[in-house]
């Protein structure tokens, strides 16, 4: 979109947003719902239907509870504080945006009052993305992540620095990168007769119905890690977008479970599957015959070293498994500060930078490198960030669980059999839609309520297999 079209897209997407909003909120659909929870009526609902009715009258209680002017204010704020963040970012300078996060928190805050919660602020929001969690559920799971993380790395990150060596002066052309992570895709089971990949700046991918699931990478010649990984992580949001039941198709139990569980499908095939040695015993011929060149005097050992350094980063979409979950907790915890008023907007960059060093031993040479560096808050997306993490632990304990269902999992790895992986998570988690919420649904599919022992545990072994 041309630059100078941005005031009219603001006014359009506010007025969508009202429509939408006024039609969803009908007093109709309230005396329809208000019809159904009677007991009587609940009990000869099956799952699939009580679902659909347990979460439609969630959105509509929270819906109710926001005027359609506030939700085309906030529509509005959001529209032009994203124009706002990528200038201020583009010149890594915070005071051109922090006038519009001012406002979005105080919206923010004005909507997690009206919506109501139980203990804090944070929950009504957090529930947007992650229904029914509570914010004193996962703040420990985050606790314990840091407690456990950064002594690994101090330990770790030290080592390997030193080593690494940000370029190697390798060229990765960018055609048969494309080719590579075609073949990737294809090969978990992606259908690109259901589907797209393309490029874009920040890759993304966007399930507009079973049939249209469209994934984005970019490429950078230096280096096909960067766009091989992505397309992996995006592929594991594909396969759960392909995999929702389409006779669902759009009501709650033919969505995707929360924004946690989505992200638990693409840390899944990027991180635990696609960084593990069995899996690239059989892609890693692959990627030498890609290219000749590039891989000259890269050996299998090596090369799974390579995808699985660890080091500190400044940047969150560059950071590896060890240290992702620290550029979270930080985030998580501004923004719970700023919502309870004990932060003020001001005094943020000042904030970050002081946990990016007590957790990662590093300060951002500049905003844009810092507290500018994420698009979220932009759009208003507070509570977005602890579901990266949620995804992180969700995925280790689905592995776990996949590791138990397939004993040979490691031999279909290195046989490249992806596609009774994906069977799997079709069958256990992507047909399953909203049916149950996320914690419930771990819970089926693992045998255990959601913990961070099981992502630890393979961190733990995982940097004490590669030290
Ligand atoms: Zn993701």
């Amino acid at each position: 979109m041309p630059p100078r079209a941005q005031a009219r897209r603001a006014e359009q997407l506010a007025l969508l947003s009202e429509l939408r909003h006024r039609r969803f909120t009908d007093p109709r659909m309230g005396e329809l719902l208000e019809a159904l929870p009677e007991p009587e009526v609940r009990e000869t609902l099956g799952e699939v239907a009580a679902a659909n009715v347990r979460e439609t009258a969630r959105s509509y209680r929270r819906a109710t509870c926001l005027p359609s002017s506030f939700v085309a204010e906030l529509t509005r704020v959001c529209a032009h504080a994203h124009e706002a963040w990528i200038e201020a970012r583009k010149n890594a300078d915070f005071a051109q945006f922090a006038p519009h996060l001012e406002r979005i928190v105080a919206l923010k805050r004005e909507e997690a009052d009206r919506v109501g919660f139980e203990d804090e602020r944070y929950d009504a929001l957090l529930d947007v993305y992650e229904p029914g969690a509570r914010t004193r559920e996962i703040a420990p799971m985050l606790a314990s992540l840091r407690e456990r993380l950064v002594p690994i790395v101090q330990r770790v990150a030290d080592g390997t620095e030193a080593q690494d060596g940000a370029e190697d002066g390798r060229r990765w052309p960018v055609e048969q990168q494309k080719q590579l992570c075609r073949r990737v895709a294809a090969a978990m089971g992606f259908d690109f007769e259901a589907g797209r990949l393309d490029e874009s700046a920040h890759p993304f991918c966007s399930g507009i119905d079973v049939g249209d699931v469209r994934l984005t990478t970019r490429y950078d010649e230096r280096d096909a890690a960067g766009a091989l990984f992505g397309v992996m992580h995006e592929t594991g949001h594909g396969l759960y977008e392909q995999g929702l039941d389409p006779e669902r198709f759009g009501t709650p139990a033919g969505e995707a479970c929360s924004t946690g569980m989505h992200e638990s499908q693409s840390r899944l095939w990027e991180n635990q599957i696609g960084r593990s040695r069995p899996f690239w015993e059989h892609f890693f011929p692959i990627l030498c015959a890609t290219f000749p060149q590039a891989s000259e005097g890269l050996d299998l050992e090596s090369w799974v070293r390579r995808i699985n350094r660890v080091r500190r980063s400044l940047i969150r979409v560059e950071a590896d498994e060890v240290t992702y979950n620290l550029h979270i907790l930080l985030r998580f915890e501004l923004e719970r500060d700023l919502l309870e008023q004990r932060l003020a907007v001001a005094d943020l960059p000042a904030a970050w930078n002081a946990k990016m060093e007590a957790y990662l031993g590093l300060t951002p040479p500049d905003d844009a490198q810092g507290v500018l560096q994420d698009i979220h808050w932009s759009f208003g997306g507070f509570g977005y960030f602890p579901t990266y993490t949620l995804g992180n632990l969700y995925a280790a304990q689905i592995h776990d669980a996949l590791r138990a269902a397939f004993p040979d999992l490691d031999d279909m790895l290195r046989h490249g059999r992806l596609l009774e992986i994906r069977d799997w998570l079709r069958d256990k988690i992507h047909r399953r839609g909203m049916v149950l919420r996320a914690p419930a649904l771990l819970e089926e599919v693992t045998g255990a309520p959601p913990s961070a022992e099981p992502f630890l545990r393979y961190i733990e072994r995982k940097v004490e297999a590669l030290a």
